[in-house]
């Protein structure tokens, strides 16, 4: 099959396997070359198929030699269909990484589910006994419930509206949104889907299970960012799920497992592309912060989380004076964040190539599919079936 990107919206429909599996060549490759700390051995991601998740696993595995079980949601290859690039990450990651003698098995089902925690916590048992980190990096617009309902989360404001630039990616167009703010029950639902009730959960069952080292410790994934994107996004409905998630860590903390957020930067992922005004701020961060040569990618925030942050030579955990990590240090240097503000007042359609670095943006959002990278055969009849050993 010739595969080329299909984009609707914010989502690229198909993905290409050899790209993919370039992508998460060169992650690998980004972690072999540099030093490591001494970190976990046996490490259990939720949500590990792409962004985050994705880079964590491979930061772990490649910086520790851990063993490392993944939970994924994606689909195979079918018919005209090419496998989702969660799917394609995945199988090249098991096969890089099962070539490099290091073990490494994913779980494919909807992490929510009582199901897929008992089979992960089965796989640990059997094959690992215990282990002693868990990441928790699920971004996900919906979550079933036990009794088959549903919780959908939104991207809105909390209490009133927001005006703000954002950009429509299709036309590469400048123009306000009014963002209008959720309702009680939407943010109920959006606290439901991205707080911290499942992580402790997860946790929770691995506990019941026996599953958890004495020093086991875990995290999961929260941003801040500047004031334009608050209304939006730290004081959102999605902000109010991250409050949720930081109440969660204490909670953790409290019963006897180390618990950590992680504050990272913003970055294209198939999570952030749907955000309203984000966008915008991304490829405005990425041309300030590439000019400074402080610009990183999820590989980057990861090697530094577990080989500098939550792993280190002093042996503690470097956080801020609320017991959090910030990988968003360099994203949020005052320097920076003036530069961003400075062009965010006089963007528009009209000067996007000199204010914003759009062609970053799309080269990682494509990438994120696994299209756009060097060395990889586009023009090549390529086999979309890729296999996953579960
Ligand atoms: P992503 O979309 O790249 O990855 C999300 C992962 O979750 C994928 O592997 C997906 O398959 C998996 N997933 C989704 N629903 C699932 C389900 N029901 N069961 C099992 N797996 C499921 O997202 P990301 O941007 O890497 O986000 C990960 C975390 O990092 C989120 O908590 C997000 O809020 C946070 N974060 C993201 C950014 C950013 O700019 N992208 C910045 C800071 C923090």
């Amino acid at each position: 099959m010739i595969i080329t990107p299909k984009v609707r919206g914010f989502i690229c429909t198909t993905a290409h396997p050899d790209g993919c599996r370039a992508a998460v060549k060169e992650q690998i490759d980004y972690v072999k070359a540099h030093k490591h700390a001494q970190g976990p051995k046996k490490v259990l991601v939720i949500g590990a198929s792409m962004g985050y998740g994705l880079a964590s696993r491979i930061t772990a595995a490649y910086s520790f030699g851990a063993a490392t079980v993944g939970v994924i949601f994606d689909k195979p290859a079918s018919g005209a269909r090419t496998a989702s690039s969660g799917w394609y990450n995945t199988a090249a990651f098991e096969d890089l990484a099962h070539a490099d003698g290091l073990y490494a098995k994913t779980v494919n089902g909807d992490a929510y589910s009582e199901d897929i925690k008992q089979q992960t916590i089965s796989i640990i048992k059997n094959d690992l006994g215990k282990v002693d980190l868990v990441v928790y990096s699920l971004a996900a617009p919906r979550r079933t419930m036990a009794d088959g309902s549903t919780y959908t989360s939104v991207l809105k404001t909390v209490g009133e509206p927001y005006t703000n630039k954002t950009i429509d990616l299709k036309n590469r167009v400048v123009s306000d949104i009014t963002v209008p703010p959720a309702s009680p029950d939407e943010i109920n639902a959006t606290i439901k889907v991205m707080g911290g009730e499942d992580w402790k959960a997860w946790i929770d069952a691995l506990k019941a299970a026996d599953a958890l080292e004495d020093n086991a410790v875990t995290v999961a994934y929260s941003y801040i960012g500047p004031d334009i994107t608050h209304p939006m996004y730290a004081d959102g409905s999605i902000g109010k799920a991250k409050d949720h998630l930081f109440a969660a860590s204490k909670e953790i903390t409290a019963e006897g497992i180390k618990a950590y957020i992680s504050v990272n930067k913003a970055l294209v992922t198939q999570s952030s592309a749907a955000i309203p005004i984000v966008p915008l701020y991304i490829s405005i961060l990425y041309k300030v912060m590439k000019a400074h040569n402080v610009h990183e990618g999820c590989i980057e925030q990861m090697y530094r989380l577990l080989n500098e942050k939550l792993y280190n030579d002093s042996g503690a955990v470097i956080t801020d004076e609320q017991n959090r990590i910030r990988l968003d240090d360099l994203e949020m240097q005052p320097e920076i964040q003036s530069e961003v503000s400075a062009l965010w007042k006089t963007i528009s359609t009209e000067n996007l190539d000199t204010h914003a670095d759009l062609e970053g943006y799309f080269s990682d959002f494509y990438k994120l599919f696994g299209f756009g990278i060097d060395g990889v055969d586009y023009e090549a009849d390529t086999d979309p079936n890729r296999e996953i050993q579960f």
